[in-house]
């Protein structure tokens, strides 16, 4: 039997990954930068993707708002994942056998995660 990590690791974790890469000093609004900013109840079909609201701006936000996870197929486990590999040294070729992905989709998934998670120039 072979143990597949992606069983080992579970949604909650890998967004509160998320929250720590992208927030080191607390939450803020990406569309203002502001840290006013209150608790919004979960995401409906991500039960563990925190969603926010701006009381400087009021705009609406969630974990995945302006970053390279969000508008992409992969679950962010997966995601999260192939950052772990990258940790390791793992060459695309081993981060695709081990996720079951093309080697070209590990690919494009590295180049974006070493660009930074937040998307650059959104205004
Ligand atoms: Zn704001």
């Amino acid at each position: 039997m072979r143990v597949n990590i992606k069983n080992l690791i579970d949604d909650a974790q890998c967004y509160e990954t998320v929250r720590k890469l992208r927030w080191l000093n607390g939450t803020h609004c990406p569309f203002c930068d502001s840290e006013l900013v209150i608790k919004r109840g979960h995401d409906d079909n991500e039960l563990f993707r925190q969603r926010y609201e701006c009381k400087a701006c009021n705009s609406r936000f969630d974990d995945l708002t302006d970053t390279i996870f969000s508008g992409h197929h992969q679950p962010l486990k997966v995601w999260i994942l192939c950052l772990y590999f990258m940790g390791l040294n793992l060459s695309n070729a081993q981060i695709a056998a081990e996720l079951d992905l093309n080697q070209s989709d590990v690919q494009n998934m590295t180049i974006l995660l070493r660009e930074g998670i937040v998307k650059k120039n959104q205004k």
